[in-house]
């Protein structure tokens, strides 16, 4: 138990790390091409923030949420997604004062969900999101459902599908709603309880249920698009002629919603398809109410979550490889008393940039070797006593086994020329 994890958590370990901050300096540097800039938002937040900002018909808000009460007993959760700390931290320094839009990323920030684990589904896990405030041109959309696109398949994701989709606005929706609630309720006996349950409040969920039965019933139901307003169809059409001329293969599907109440027109999703079946891993949307609803101005907004990890499980099934940088440029070994001598070498060397390390744990001159052997350093130092005497040390080239011996105030200047050969 002590040493156990909490289900569905997962630790980044130091050999395995690399492969995260790949993944971050792509994501920030996309980021920065379009003008995103950073924010970073408490893990936990007042449960009310979530109660209205992502909706209490959602799967997240009645099932998954990690939500306790403090020692002040105020109710708290853990973010369990980051668009509603996003729009709250905007709001409550008045960013919507400068000028707009206002276009921020998280990176790699812990998002909380209770949900069963299983292959790609953590009860902790991390997401790199977009929002951009105060924009309400679909040129806006567009250009987050590219920059995810690009971001993707640049990694080598392949199989990647870009499924798009319009719910319309306040205004045409609720003539919609009339129309598949009256159509569930001639299939209510075959949805599952929670499209029964939230039928009337949401009934948009029923589409995108992942449940077979429901799918089964939705896939006659009526279709959103047909009852767009001119304004909704108009920013639809223009989304997609931003994505036709950018050459992004995307798919209209009528069955994506995300249905959150305050989600309007465009919502999107990236689908990769996998053996265990199809995988999400970013998902986003219009929000164009948020803002509003928990007590700011009216104010548009756009913006996508994209699952870490799971970015990572799909990289990995297609066997991409993530480059690492060495651990090691040049390792400090040391013969007998000559400790103290290889650990001013190691600090000299370190103080030049490069990257070095030295023996801690007492081994053998000859484990020594061998341990640097492991680490990959492509130079060795050593500090035998004959150099030790005569002010020097001797590097070697580990592949070449190449050996010059040089004044050890020149130690850093030659193992540089070394690692330039
Ligand atoms: P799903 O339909 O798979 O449950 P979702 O609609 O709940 O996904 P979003 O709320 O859109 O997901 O979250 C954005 C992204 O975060 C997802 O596309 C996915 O990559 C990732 N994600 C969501 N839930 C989890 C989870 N439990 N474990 C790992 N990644 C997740
Ligand atoms: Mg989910």
């Amino acid at each position: 138990m002590l040493t156990q994890a909490p289900r569905g958590t997962r630790d980044v370990l130091p050999t395995e790390s690399y492969k995260w901050q790949f993944l971050e300096a792509k994501m920030r540097k996309a980021a920065a091409e379009a003008g995103y800039r950073e924010i970073r938002t408490p893990v936990f937040e007042h449960t009310e923030l979530f109660l209205r900002g992502v909706g209490d018909t959602t799967d997240i808000v009645q099932k998954e949420m990690y939500t306790f009460k403090d020692k002040g007993d105020r109710s708290i959760t853990l973010k369990p997604e980051g668009t509603a700390g996003a729009a709250r931290a905007f709001l409550e320094s008045n960013l919507y004062a400068d000028p707009l839009p206002s276009k921020m990323y998280y990176l790699a920030a812990p998002v909380f969900r209770y949900e069963a684990p299983q292959a790609g589904r953590l009860r902790e896990h991390h997401q790199f999101g977009m929002e951009c405030f105060g924009a309400k041109e679909a040129t806006a959309d567009a250009e987050l459902i590219i920059l995810a696109y690009r971001l993707l398949s640049g990694l080598g994701v392949s199989n990647l599908s870009v499924n798009i989709n319009s719910i319309g606005c306040p205004e045409c929706r609720p003539k919609y709603n009339n129309a598949l609630r009256q159509y569930l309720s001639e299939h209510l006996d075959e949805l599952c309880d929670d499209c029964k349950n939230r039928y009337e409040r949401n009934p948009l969920r029923a589409l995108d249920c992942k449940q077979k039965k429901c799918q089964a019933v939705v896939a006659d139901a009526p279709v959103l698009l047909d009852y767009l307003d001119e304004r909704c169809k108009k920013h639809f059409e223009e989304l997609q002629a931003c994505l036709r001329e950018m050459h992004i293969p995307y798919q209209v599907n009528t069955k994506i919603v995300r249905g959150l109440d305050y989600y309007t027109r465009t919502v999107f999703e990236l689908i990769t398809r996998t053996k265990e079946g199809n995988l999400t891993v970013c998902g986003g949307g219009r929000y164009d109410h948020l803002v509003e609803e928990i007590g700011g101005p009216d104010l548009p907004a756009v913006g996508f979550g994209m699952g870490i990890e799971r970015v990572l499980m799909l990289l990995e099934n297609e066997g991409v490889e993530i480059p690492q940088e060495r651990l090691y440029d040049c390792f400090v070994t040391y013969m007998g008393e000559n400790r103290v001598a290889a650990f001013l070498l190691t600090e000299k060397l370190r103080e030049q940039g490069i990257r070095a390390d030295m023996d801690h744990v007492g081994r053998s001159l000859k484990a020594q070797f061998k341990y640097a052997g492991k680490t990959g350093a492509p130079l060795t130092a050593i500090l035998g006593d004959e150099e030790v005497a005569n002010g020097q040390v001797k590097l070697r080239d580990m592949e070449t086994r190449e050996e010059k011996t040089v004044p050890s105030e020149q130690a850093a200047e030659a193992v540089k020329a070394m690692l330039e050969q």
